[in-house]
């Protein structure tokens, strides 16, 4: 199988004041196109700093990062800007949705900075919305909708793009239990569909959904143990 993510000796510093902390250390880790992995590790670990490198928000201290095959140190900002484009859906833990735009506008969103004519964006918001099962709630603001339809709003919006890899930054953290199971079914089914999905979570039962699970402790990963 095709290698989408691979890290190569990954380091991330951040700099407190002038003191340099490590945050990732030496982290190497592969998913194959249609792998299902979720990352565990408690609160500080470095989840949130490693998501965004795989991401490309965020460029690592040192080491490689490929994505589909791609060395992301060498890719300038625009084309960056591309590869998450084109490749890459993220699902953050609060939603992140503009509270001004209703949820179809919500998920047009992506589609404005790619080349989709208006027409198109509205079609293919509207089946993303359809995707999660909201179309009766295409017109809703964020402060309209419930925790658990906020997020799957903001999974319709990761969506939108058609993204070969869902990024998932602890997507069920600010969910009620059936809520969350709900968004865990989505990404089931998505991950059915061949979509890459990573899961980052401090949740060892949300952890277990997954079919392979990495631990992450003071920024180095480790494989967990199966029983
Ligand atoms: P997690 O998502 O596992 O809770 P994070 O990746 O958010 O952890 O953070 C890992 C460590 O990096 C924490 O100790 C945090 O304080 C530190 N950190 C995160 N972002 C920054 C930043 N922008 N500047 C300095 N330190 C940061
Ligand atoms: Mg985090």
């Amino acid at each position: 199988m095709k290698k989408i993510v691979e890290c190569r000796n990954l380091y991330k510093n951040y700099y407190q004041g002038k003191i340099e902390v490590p945050v990732l250390k030496n982290i190497n880790f592969v998913m194959e196109e249609g792998d299902y992995t979720a990352i565990i590790g408690p609160s500080g670990s470095g989840k949130s700093t490693l998501m965004n490198l795989i991401g490309c928000l965020d460029k690592a201290t040192s080491g490689s990062l490929l994505i589909d095959e791609r060395e992301v140190g060498s890719l300038t900002e625009n084309e960056l800007a591309d590869l998450r484009l084109e490749k890459i859906g993220f699902v953050f833990q609060n939603f992140q949705l503009l509270g001004g735009q209703t949820a179809l506008e919500n998920v047009e969103l992506p589609l404005t900075y790619a080349d989709v004519s208006r027409k198109i964006r509205r079609e293919r918001a509207e089946q993303a919305l359809a995707r999660v099962g909201l179309t009766d709630r295409m017109d809703f603001l964020p402060n309209q909708l419930s925790g658990g339809q906020k997020q799957r709003v903001a999974i319709a919006r990761a969506l939108v793009n058609n993204p070969r890899i869902v990024l998932a930054d602890e997507p069920t953290g600010a969910l009620d239990s059936h809520s969350g199971a709900q968004v865990m079914d989505l990404f089931e089914e998505l991950n059915a569909e061949g979509v890459t999905v990573l899961m980052i979570t401090h949740d060892q039962g949300i952890a277990g959904r997954a079919r392979n699970r990495v631990e992450i402790r003071d920024g180095e990963l480790g494989r967990v143990e199966e029983d």
